[in-house]
């Protein structure tokens, strides 16, 4: 599986970029070095999920 496919907003610009909430950090296992502890804005970019996104995640890692 890969990570990026579970995101429905991905920013492309600087880096590749989302944003999660702490429900899906746990859903999806992901590695804690993929995410930036500053708050993030916006709704989470997992697809299917519109809960307040708590860090910035960088898929490129
Ligand atoms: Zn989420």
């Amino acid at each position: 599986m890969e990570l990026i496919k579970q995101f429905d907003d991905v920013t492309n610009s600087e880096g590749v970029y989302s944003q999660i909430c702490n429900a899906c950090v746990n859903a999806l296992a992901v590695e804690k070095n993929k995410l930036d502890f500053n708050a993030a804005i916006g709704i989470c970019g997992v697809k299917g999920c519109n809960n307040d996104a708590e860090h910035y995640i960088n898929l490129e890692k």
